[in-house]
Formats: C-alpha cells, sequence, structure tokens
C-alpha cells in the first residue's frame, strides 16, 4: 500500500488515496473489508479523463497487476483474463490467430475492467454497440465480499447495472470477451474531406452502412462557410488480397511498442486558440480531398494517440478538460449550434471527434444511444470555459441527450437526472448490492450515485 495523489488522463483534480496494487484477484477479496469510512474504488490503467477511478481519503484498488490472460480458445475467439488485462495485451495475444478486440476506444491502454465499466465504444458503434454486448461473463467481487460470475442471461439486472457502472456495483476480477475475427492487423481506409459541418453530418450518414469503423475529426475552431469542416476517415480490415506482397507474409504483424514520450515539462498554454487553429489548418490541408483503399496499421488508424506516451502533458500542469456528449438524431442542430458557440468563444479543443452512434445496450447508465456524438476536450484554463460548457450542457438536456461520465469532471447532480433516465433505476440496485455504501469514487460523490 501507498500513499498516493491521483488523478484521471486529464490531470485537473488530483486527490490522495490509499492505494494498492494487489497481483491477484484473491488479494482482493481480503482488502475489500479493510476499507474505512470512505470506501474504496477500482482503478485501470487511469485513462478515464477525470474523477471516475479516484477516490479522496479512501481506497483505490489498481488492477494492472492481475492481468493474465487465463485462456484464448483460437477456434471460437473466446478469450478469458483477469480485470486488468489491457486492450493492447489482448491485441498482442489475440492477432497471431486472426482475432481482434470487438470494440476499441481511441486508445488501447485500457484494461478490460475499465472498459466494461465505463462500457467503452469505439468507431464501430453504429454496427457493433458498445464493449458489454461483447463480454460473455465477468466474475464480480461485490462489497460484501461475495463473488459470482454474472451473465447477461442469469443476471442481466447486475450485468447491466456493472456495464457503464463507473465501478459502483463492486470490483470486477476476471471478464471473458468474445473477440471478431480478422484477415489481417491492417485496416483499408478512405479518407474524405468535408467541407463544413452539413457535408460532413449528410456524409456520415449517407455511408455508415457502408464501414464497419468510420469517424469524423472536425476543426473545432473553423468560422464561417467552413463551419465545422472535418476530414473522415473510414474503413475496415483488409482481407490478404489487400496487401502489398511484402506485408502479405507476415498478414497479422502488430508491433505496439514503438512510443515517443513527450517530454515531461510542457508549459500551460501551449495548447491554445493560435496553436490549435494552425495545427487544425495543417491537418485539414494534408488530407486528401478523396482517397480510397489506403492501407494503414492499427496503430495509425485506431489509436494515433497512443503513438505518444503521456501526450496529455502537452496541456502543461493545468490539464484539460473532455466533453463528449450524445443527442438523438432528431437534434442534430445541437452538432451545429455546439460548433458555431465553440468558434466563437475561440475555444481550442485539440481533438474534436464527431459520429454517429447505432442502438444503444441496456445498460443503466451507458452512454450510447442512438444519435450525434461530439467529443471535445480544452485546455482547462481556456478563459470561458465553464460557461460555455454550461452552454452545451443545457443543449444537450433540452435535446435529450447526455454527457459520458468517464469524460465528465464538471456536471451537476441535477443535470445528471435528466440526462440518465434510468438512473434512479440505478440507485435502487446500487443500494441493494451495496447497502453499506462501501464503494464510492470521486465522481459517485460529486453526482449523488
Ligand atoms: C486517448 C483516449 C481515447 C479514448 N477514447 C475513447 C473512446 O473512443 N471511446 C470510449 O468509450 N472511451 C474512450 N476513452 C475513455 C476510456 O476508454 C475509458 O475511460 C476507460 O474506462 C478507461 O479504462 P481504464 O482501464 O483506464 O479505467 P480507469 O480510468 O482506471 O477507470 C475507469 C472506470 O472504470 C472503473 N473500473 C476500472 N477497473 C475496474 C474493475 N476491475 N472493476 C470495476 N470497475 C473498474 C473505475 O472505477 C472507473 O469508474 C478514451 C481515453 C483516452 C485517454
Amino acid at each position: 500500500m501507498t500513499s498516493a495523489e491521483l488523478s484521471g488522463w486529464g490531470r485537473i483534480e488530483p486527490t490522495m488515496a490509499q492505494v494498492y496494487e494487489p497481483a491477484e484477484p484473491g488479494q482482493v477479496t481480503s482488502l475489500l473489508p479493510t476499507a474505512g469510512g470512505r470506501g474504496v474504488i477500482a482503478r485501470g490503467l487511469g485513462r478515464s479523463y477525470n474523477n471516475a477511478a479516484q477516490n479522496d481519503g479512501g481506497m483505490v484498488i489498481v488492477t494492472t497487476r492481475m492481468n493474465r490472460i487465463t485462456d484464448f480458445d483460437r477456434a471460437a475467439g473466446l478469450l478469458t483474463c483477469e480485470a486488468g488485462a489491457s486492450l493492447e495485451q489482448l491485441m498482442t495475444a489475440a492477432l497471431p490467430s486472426g482475432w481482434f478486440v470487438p470494440v476499441s476506444p481511441g486508445t488501447r491502454q485500457v484494461t478490460v475492467g475499465g472498459a466494461i465499466a465505463a462500457d467503452v465504444h469505439g468507431k464501430n458503434h453504429h454496427v457493433a454497440g458498445s464493449f458489454a454486448g461483447h463480454v460473455r461473463w465477468f466474475d464480480l467481487l461485490r462489497a460484501d465480499g461475495s463473488q459470482t460470475r454474472v451473465t447477461a442471461q442469469a443476471d442481466p439486472v447486475t450485468f447491466w447495472a456493472t456495464a457503464g457502472g463507473m465501478g459502483l456495483t463492486g470490483i470486477i476480477l476476471r471478464a471473458a470477451i468474445q473477440l471478431s475475427k480478422v484477415q489481417t492487423s491492417r485496416v483499408r481506409v478512405d479518407t474524405v474531406r468535408a467541407a463544413d459541418i452539413d457535408q460532413a453530418m449528410a456524409y456520415l450518414s449517407d455511408t455508415d452502412d457502408r464501414y464497419r469503423y468510420t469517424v469524423a475529426w472536425t476543426d473545432c475552431l473553423a468560422t464561417g462557410a467552413s463551419l465545422g469542416r472535418s476530414v473522415i476517415t473510414s474503413g475496415d480490415f483488409a482481407s490478404l488480397s489487400d496487401l502489398a506482397p511484402k506485408d502479405r507474409r507476415d498478414p497479422l504483424a502488430f508491433r505496439p511498442t514503438a512510443w515517443l514520450g513527450a517530454p515531461p515539462g510542457f508549459p500551460s498554454g501551449l495548447v491554445n486558440k493560435y496553436t490549435v487553429a494552425v495545427a487544425n489548418e495543417a491537418w485539414y490541408r494534408k488530407a486528401p480531398r478523396r482517397r480510397e483503399g489506403e492501407i494503414q496499421t492499427i496503430g495509425a488508424f485506431f489509436h494515433p494517440l497512443d503513438g505518444v506516451r503521456n501526450w496529455n502533458r502537452v496541456y502543461g500542469p493545468a490539464g484539460f478538460r473532455q466533453y463528449q456528449y450524445v443527442v438523438p438524431f432528431a437534434h442534430q442542430e445541437v452538432v451545429r449550434k455546439s460548433l458555431e458557440r465553440i468558434s466563437k468563444a475561440r475555444a481550442p479543443s485539440f481533438v474534436t471527434v464527431l459520429k454517429r452512434f447505432g442502438p444503444g445496450d441496456e445498460g443503466y447508465l451507458s452512454f450510447p444511444v442512438p444519435g450525434w456524438t461530439l467529443a471535445l476536450d480544452f485546455p482547462a484554463r481556456t478563459p470561458g470555459l465553464a460557461g460555455l460548457l454550461r452552454y452545451l450542457d443545457e443543449l444537450v438536456v433540452e435535446a435529450g441527450g447526455r454527457v459520458y461520465l468517464a469524460k465528465d469532471s464538471r456536471v451537476s447532480a441535477d443535470m445528471l437526472a435528466h440526462m440518465y433516465p434510468r438512473l434512479e433505476e440505478f440507485r435502487k440496485i446500487r443500494a441493494e448490492l451495496d447497502p453499506a455504501g462501501i464503494l464510492g469514487s470521486d465522481l459517485s460523490r460529486r453526482l449523488g450515485i
């Protein structure tokens, strides 16, 4: 055990906790009864953006040493692992046999436990749904120390409260994941430039059913006729015949470790409205108007940010706030309104991503519902940011949308109730699973969940 300061990936609200890093699931069972009044929360690789995996003055159980892959049925693509195994580990283990994770967020540095607890989504949400839909079972350690193997069939309530439940129903110890079959480890990518937000949204709407993976990068600072100009990349795993002859010799190659490190001492203010405007212009200009069939690696297509270790440091010590919402398709005007307001405020979101979600799953607090999702990240010291995000909250709530808890840093408990209509049901289930309120995080205390 160590006493340590923890923050999320955005580095904005660090708090102190007693941090334990058990090497075996069995050790977690013996730790639980020792949690004091401030309770306990699980933590994976700390890639949620704010304080979902923090517990000020309490216990935090980091799962990353519990990361063994315990079984892999290469014929069926069913992989069983401890909850601290990362998606990168799953890829490394499974790609040589032609299997890939069913859903990958924009980083592969997340644990299986974190992927279930946030019910993460990826570029294929419109066809594959989110992560929990591919989980056959997980072993859950409940607050009373009992352990159960949970499936969506036998215990849908516990399963769907845990999927998206941000660690508040118990500690996931192990899970079995159904992987997806691939012929190669490369992606065949089409790139299109859209001159404004209307073109970008029309293109995404028209082409979703043609692509397994698709997403738009949007220039949040562009104004006027260029408002919301975007670069859209869409694709699917390449077949063997798509590869150049030299790549066909090792079609499932995956070499994830070639990382650069961001130097530690970036000052706050390096990411600002000027540098982001220049970067956006360069990115947009560099993209082809239209290019088809480019072969990219998994890293380049799915996880470009993983290419620089600790890229979150470029925002400097003040950190940054992520904000991601989804609004139903019927309220697509919210996207345009958001971009109008953001560009007018010159609020520099460095990574702005737009996508269409498909049907949501049964998760009581799972984020995705059918509609448009926009993800933004702003330096925490952006002038006027609090007012801008409040304005976005209101637009989102009026449209019947919601923000993503894995990224949230500031929504109020009142707002949350409007965003997640099944919140009360979740609270009741949580009270049954954990009557003494042993599980808790900085996020759950702020939101009263
Ligand atoms: C660069 C980047 C890109 C991202 N892109 C996406 C994206 O495209 N889509 C998306 O959905 N998300 C995305 N995310 C967010 C990320 O996928 C989620 O926050 C994920 O939960 C992080 O997993 P983790 O292992 O780091 O968990 P942590 O951040 O450590 O914890 C997240 C939550 O999971 C809970 N948890 C962790 N382990 C367990 C366990 N064993 N049992 C019970 N609860 C547990 C924690 O209590 C906490 O509530 C991105 C994050 C980054 C940094």
